[in-house]
C-alpha cells in the first residue's frame, strides 16, 4: 500500500499546549468518561455542576496563544521595562544570584514543584535547606531561634507587633515605630494595628523615648536613611516599660555590625532578598523572623526542627505545629500558611555558597564603596548628612533633589528622592567603581577631574565605631564551609533535591492544594533580566512592561471571576483573606455600619479563615455543616438573623472544602445579603469553577484566588504564593494602595482605602508572569476543558476507590467536584491502622500522600488536578487499593496488628544494613508493586517521631548528622 502523503497544513500543526497541560489524552478521556457513564466532558456540566451557578455569557478571553508566541509576547513586554542601576534601597537591593543556584534550584522542578513538607519523610531535602536558613538567621541576628520564612519584611514586622502584644506585660495599647523605618513597613503596621485597635505612634525613639507609653517598640537597623545607631539605650528604656523590642535588620549589614541580640532585642526580622534573590519589582522574597527561645511557642510561621526517626537517626520536620492556624484557628499565632520556602532555600544556598568569608568580602566591599562614594561627594563640596552607615547614605542638595535624580537617571542610575533637598544612595553587591564615577560625574559637573578611588580609600577612616562592629564568629556550622567549589555545591543541591518527592517524580494528590503542572514555558519569564532586576519603587515610566502585565492579568481575572476589580498586592491566600475582610469592614464603616463585626465561618473552613477574621478585628461565629458536608442553610439563617445588626460577613469556600458543589450557594449568599452582610468567598477551590462559573455574578462580593494553586504558580515547597482578591464595584474604592507608589488603586475615593497589606505595591510581581502565561496559553476553551478534566479525574478516582474505601461526601447523585475524601476512621478499630500509617505506606509505593485529616480528621482528601493522566491515576489508585488489602490482612489476622507493613512504613535502606527480622518479605517492604522496579524512591529516613521533636525543640543545624539522638530506636 502506498504511504499516504500528509497535507502541508497537517505538517504545520504545532504542539497544542492545552493537550500538554491536560494529562488524559483523547483515548484516556473516553475511557474515563465511559467508566463514569458520561458521553463527553461537557456532560459533566449538565450532570455535576448546579445549573444556577453556570455562566452563560461569553468570556472576553481570546483563543489560545502558542508557547512560542507567549514567550515572544513576554519578550516584547519586558522591552518596555527599563532596568537602571538601583540605588533606591528602602529594603530592596540588587544582588547576584550565583548561576549554580539559579540553574539547580530556581530553574529546577525538583525544588520549585515541591509542596510544604508536611510529609516530612519525603521532604528531608528542603527541610535541610530550611534548617540551614534558620541557622544562618540565628547566626546573623544573634537570636536563639528563627523560623523558616515569612512573606515580606513589612508583614514580618506586623507579625512581630502582634506577637509583642501576646507577650509584653505592658498594658498600653500603643506601638511606637521608629520614623526611620521603611515607609512601607510603617504603612503595613498601621493597617494591621488599625484592624486590631492598637494605636501607632511614629516618632524618633532617640528623642525622649521615656515620654511615651507603648507595648512594642519597632526599630530599623540600619535605619531607612542608612544611619547605624546604638540600640542598647532605647531597648533598655522599652524594657523598663515592659514593652518588647523588635529590630527590623538588614541581613548583609549584620555580617559586619553588632547583631540585634547584642542590644537586647526581643525579636529580629527583615528580608533575605539581598542574599541572592532578584528584586523582581517587589517579590517574591523570604522574610525572616527570629526571637528568644522562651518565646518560641508564640512565634508566627513555620519552624523546622530536628527530631529522630524510627532508627534513632536525625530527621527533620516542621516543629510545634500546634501553634498554627490549622489547629488553633481563631486563636492561632498568625494566619500565615503559604510562606516563602523557595526563596528561603535560595537565600540559604547563597550563604552556603559564599560562607562567612565570602559574605565578609561582599559586605566589606559594599561598605567600603559607600564610604568612598561619600568621601568623593564631600570632596566636590557636597554635604553628606550620614555619619555612621553601612551601605546607605544621604546627601543634602537644597532644592535640587529632583533635578539631580533626573540627571542620575540619564546616567542610568536610580536614586532615592528623600525630599526636595535630600537624595539617598544605597549600594549593594553589584556596585562597581564605574557606578561611583558615574555618580560623581552627575554631581561634580562641570569639574573635569574625578576623585581618585585609590587615593580616597587610603585616607578613609572607618565610619562605624568599634563598639558597633561585630567581633564574634558567624556561620561556623560545617555546612557553610563544605561546599565552596562549584562541583561540591552542585552535588549538595542535587543530593538534597533527590531526597524529596516533588511533581517531577510523581503526582502529588493534595486536596485543596491543586498541585497541577507548572509548565516550563510559564516559568521562563521570571528569569528575564527586565522582569527580575527591577526595584519596586522605580518611576512608573521605567516599569511599563510590568504595568501592562498587571493590567492584562487583572482583566483576565475579572473576566474569569465576574468581579469588577482586582488587587494583586496580597502575597498568599491568607493575606487575600485578611485584605478582603478589611475591605468589607471598611465598606460597612463608610456606610455608617461600623458595628458590623461578626464573621460567620462554617465549621469545615480552612484554618486560615478564622485566623484572618480575628486579625481583621472580626469576631468569629461558627456555622454548622449538615451530614452531607454542606453548610447548614438552617443554621446559617438562624445565626444571620440573630446577628442581623452586627453581621459583617460570611466566609465560605466554594466548592466546599468537602469537595462538593453545594446546591444552595446562591441561597446562602441571599440570606447573608438579606441580613446586611457581605459574602467573602475563599477561592482556593477555583480550579473547579474556571471557565464554568463566575463567583462575582452568583453572589460573592469578594474572593481571593490562589494563583499558586489554580493558576500554575509552583508551590516552591511552601511558597511563594499570590493571593489576589477580586471585588464587586461597590468595594473597589477600598482595595489596598501604597505609601511610596501612587495609583496602585485607581478607584481610590474620598473615603480612602484599607491601607497597605504588603511591602511591595503589587506584591510578588515577578511571578505574575507565570499565571499570565498559563491563562494566555489555555484561553477560555482550554481553561474550561481543564476544569472539566479536573472534575473528571476526581470522579474517576472516587469511582475506582469506592469499592475499597467509603467516599465521605458526594452530591445527591453521587458526584464529587474536583477532589474527594476517603474515610479511614474505621481502620483504627478494625486493624489498629491510622490515616498516618496509610500516608506513610504510600511512600513505599513512591507516592506523596494526599491531604491528611483536613477538613475531616482521619480522612484523606485527594485532588488529582487535570494535569495527571490516566496511567498515573491508575497507578495511584492501585497503590491505595493494595494498601486496603494490606489493611485487610491485619483485619483477617494474616498480619500482626503491630508489626506490619503499615506500622513500619516507610521502609528505608537502613533496614538492609541489619539482619532481616520483619514478618514479611523484603520485596513486600520495598517493592510492593511492580511499577517501581526501575525507579524506586528510597525514603532517606524512617517514620519521624514528632512528639520527641516537640519535647526537645532544636531548630538549628546539628554539627554531626551521624550522631544518633537520645533514646533507643523504637
Ligand atoms: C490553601 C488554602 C488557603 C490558604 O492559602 P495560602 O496561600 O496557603 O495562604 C485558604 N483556604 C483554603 C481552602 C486553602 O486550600
Amino acid at each position: 500500500m502506498p504511504v499516504k502523503r500528509p497535507r502541508l497544513d497537517q505538517l504545520e500543526m504545532r504542539g497544542n499546549f492545552i493537550q500538554r497541560h491536560i494529562g488524559p489524552n483523547p483515548q484516556q478521556t473516553r475511557e474515563m468518561l465511559a467508566e463514569l457513564g458520561l458521553q463527553d466532558l461537557e456532560d459533566i456540566v449538565q450532570r455535576v455542576i448546579p445549573a444556577n451557578i453556570l455562566n452563560h455569557e461569553p468570556l472576553k478571553l481570546t483563543g489560545t496563544i502558542s508557547e512560542r508566541a507567549v514567550i515572544k509576547y513576554l519578550r516584547n513586554m519586558r522591552e518596555r521595562n527599563k532596568v537602571l542601576v538601583s540605588m533606591i534601597g528602602m529594603g530592596y537591593n540588587d544582588t547576584i544570584m550565583p548561576a549554580v543556584i539559579k540553574r539547580n534550584v530556581l530553574e529546577n522542578p525538583g525544588w520549585y514543584t515541591a509542596y510544604t513538607p508536611y510529609q516530612a519523610e519525603v521532604g528531608q531535602g528542603r527541610l535541610e535547606a530550611l534548617l540551614n536558613f534558620q541557622q544562618m538567621i540565628i547566626d546573623l541576628t544573634g537570636m536563639d531561634i528563627a523560623n523558616a520564612s515569612l512573606l515580606d519584611e513589612a508583614t514580618a514586622v506586623a507579625e512581630a507587633m502582634t506577637m509583642s502584644r501576646r507577650l509584653a506585660k505592658s498594658l498600653s495599647n500603643k506601638v511606637l515605630i521608629d520614623q526611620d523605618c521603611h515607609p512601607q513597613t510603617i504603612a503595613v503596621v498601621k493597617t494591621r494595628a488599625g484592624s486590631l485597635g492598637y494605636e501607632v505612634i511614629v516618632a524618633d525613639p532617640f528623642d525622649h523615648l521615656e515620654q511615651y507609653e507603648f507595648f512594642a517598640l519597632i526599630l530599623q537597623y540600619p535605619g531607612s536613611s542608612g544611619a547605624v545607631r546604638d540600640l542598647s539605650e532605647v531597648t533598655n528604656i522599652a524594657h523598663r516599660k515592659s514593652a518588647l523590642v523588635t529590630v527590623a535588620a538588614d541581613l548583609l549589614s549584620l555580617v559586619l555590625l553588632k547583631p540585634p541580640a547584642a542590644f537586647g532585642a526581643d525579636i529580629a526580622v527583615g528580608s533575605a532578598q539581598r542574599f541572592g534573590v532578584p528584586m523582581g519589582y517587589g517579590g517574591p522574597h523570604a522574610a525572616f523572623f527570629a526571637t528568644r527561645d522562651e518565646f518560641k511557642r508564640s512565634m508566627p510561621g513555620r519552624l523546622i526542627g530536628v527530631s529522630k526517626d524510627s532508627h534513632g537517626q536525625i530527621a527533620l520536620r516542621m516543629a510545634l505545629q500546634t501553634r498554627e492556624q490549622h489547629i488553633r484557628r481563631d486563636k492561632a499565632t498568625s494566619n500565615i500558611c503559604t510562606s516563602q520556602v523557595l526563596l528561603a532555600v535560595i537565600a540559604s544556598f547563597y550563604a552556603v555558597y559564599h560562607g562567612a568569608e565570602g559574605l565578609r568580602l561582599i559586605a566589606g566591599r559594599v561598605h567600603r564603596y559607600a564610604q568612598i562614594l561619600a568621601a568623593g561627594l564631600a570632596s566636590s563640596g557636597h554635604q553628606v548628612l550620614s555619619r555612621c552607615y553601612f551601605d546607605t547614605l544621604q546627601v543634602r542638595v537644597p532644592n535640587r533633589a529632583r533635578r539631580i535624580a533626573a540627571q542620575a537617571e540619564e546616567a542610568g542610575i536610580n536614586l532615592r528622592i528623600v525630599d526636595a533637598d535630600t537624595l539617598g544612595f544605597s549600594l549593594d553587591e553589584s556596585t562597581t567603581r564605574e557606578h561611583l564615577k558615574a555618580l560623581w560625574q552627575v554631581f561634580a559637573l562641570p569639574i573635569a577631574e574625578l576623585p581618585d578611588i585609590g587615593a580616597l580609600d587610603a585616607t578613609l577612616n572607618e565610619c562605624i565605631p568599634d563598639a558597633l562592629l561585630r567581633d564574634d564568629a558567624i556561620l561556623q556550622n560545617p555546612v557553610f564551609s563544605l561546599y565552596h567549589s562549584e562541583t561540591e555545591m552542585m552535588r549538595y543541591m542535587r543530593k538534597l533535591a533527590r531526597r524529596d518527592i516533588a511533581l517531577d517524580r510523581a503526582m502529588i494528590p493534595l486536596g485543596s492544594c491543586t498541585m497541577k503542572l507548572n509548565a516550563a514555558t510559564e516559568m521562563q519569564a521570571i528569569s528575564f533580566y527586565e522582569f527580575a532586576a527591577m526595584h519596586p519603587f522605580v518611576p512608573l515610566y521605567q516599569a511599563q512592561g510590568y504595568q501592562q502585565l498587571f493590567a492584562e492579568l487583572e482583566d483576565m481575572l475579572c473576566d474569569l471571576t465576574g468581579f469588577d476589580a482586582f488587587s494583586l498586592q496580597p502575597n498568599a491566600g491568607s493575606q487575600g483573606e485578611y485584605t478582603g475582610l478589611l475591605v468589607i469592614r471598611k465598606y460597612h464603616q463608610v456606610n455608617g455600619q461600623g458595628q458590623r463585626t461578626i464573621c460567620l465561618i462554617p465549621a469545615s473552613a480552612h484554618g486560615t479563615n478564622p485566623a484572618s477574621a480575628t486579625l481583621a478585628g472580626l469576631t468569629v461565629v461558627v456555622v454548622a455543616c449538615d451530614d452531607h458536608g454542606n453548610v447548614s442553610a438552617e443554621d446559617l439563617r438562624a445565626k444571620a438573623m440573630a446577628y442581623q445588626d452586627t453581621l459583617a460577613a460570611l466566609m465560605i469556600t466554594y466548592p466546599s472544602t468537602h469537595g462538593v458543589y453545594e446546591q444552595a450557594f446562591r441561597e446562602i449568599c441571599d440570606i447573608v445579603h438579606q441580613y446586611g452582610g457581605q459574602v467573602y468567598m475563599d477561592g482556593a477551590n477555583f480550579n473547579a469553577l474556571v471557565g464554568i462559573s463566575r463567583p462575582g455574578r452568583i453572589g460573592a462580593d469578594v474572593a481571593h484566588l490562589n494563583l499558586h494553586k489554580t493558576f500554575s504558580i509552583p508551590h516552591g515547597g511552601g511558597g511563594p504564593g499570590v493571593g489576589p482578591i477580586g471585588v464587586g464595584a461597590h468595594l473597589a474604592p477600598f482595595l489596598p494602595d501604597h505609601p511610596v507608589i501612587e495609583g496602585v488603586n485607581p478607584a481610590k475615593g474620598e473615603h480612602g482605602t484599607v491601607g497597605t497589606v504588603s511591602a511591595a505595591p503589587w506584591g510578588s510581581a515577578s511571578i505574575l508572569t507565570i499565571s499570565w502565561a498559563y491563562i494566555a496559553m489555555m484561553g477560555a476553551t482550554g481553561l474550561r476543558r481543564a476544569t472539566l478534566a479536573a472534575i473528571m479525574n476526581a470522579n474517576y478516582i472516587a469511582r475506582r476507590l469506592a469499592p475499597h474505601y467509603p467516599i465521605l461526601y458526594a452530591d445527591a447523585n453521587g458526584w464529587v467536584a474536583h477532589e474527594c475524601i476517603i474515610d479511614c476512621r474505621q481502620f483504627k478499630k478494625t486493624a489498629n491502622v491510622t490515616v498516618e500509617d496509610i500516608a506513610k505506606r504510600l511512600i513505599d509505593y513512591g507516592f506523596h500522600a494526599p491531604t491528611v485529616s483536613f477538613p475531616v480528621p482521619d480522612t484523606l482528601m485527594i485532588e488529582p488536578t487535570e494535569s495527571e493522566n490516566k496511567t498515573e491515576i491508575d497507578r495511584f489508585c492501585a497503590a491505595l487499593i493494595a494498601i486496603r488489602q494490606e489493611i485487610q490482612e491485619i483485619e483477617n489476622n494474616f498480619a500482626d496488628s503491630h508489626n506490619n507493613v503499615l506500622h513500619n512504613a516507610p521502609h528505608t535502606h537502613r533496614l538492609l544494613l541489619e539482619e532481616w527480622t520483619l514478618p514479611y518479605s523484603r520485596q513486600k517492604a520495598f517493592f510492593p508493586d511492580s511499577h517501581q522496579h526501575d525507579d524506586k524512591y528510597w525514603p532517606p529516613v524512617g517514620r519521624i517521631d514528632n512528639v520527641y521533636g516537640d519535647r526537645n525543640v532544636m531548630c538549628s543545624c546539628p554539627t554531626d548528622w551521624a550522631e544518633p539522638l537520645g533514646g533507643s530506636p523504637e
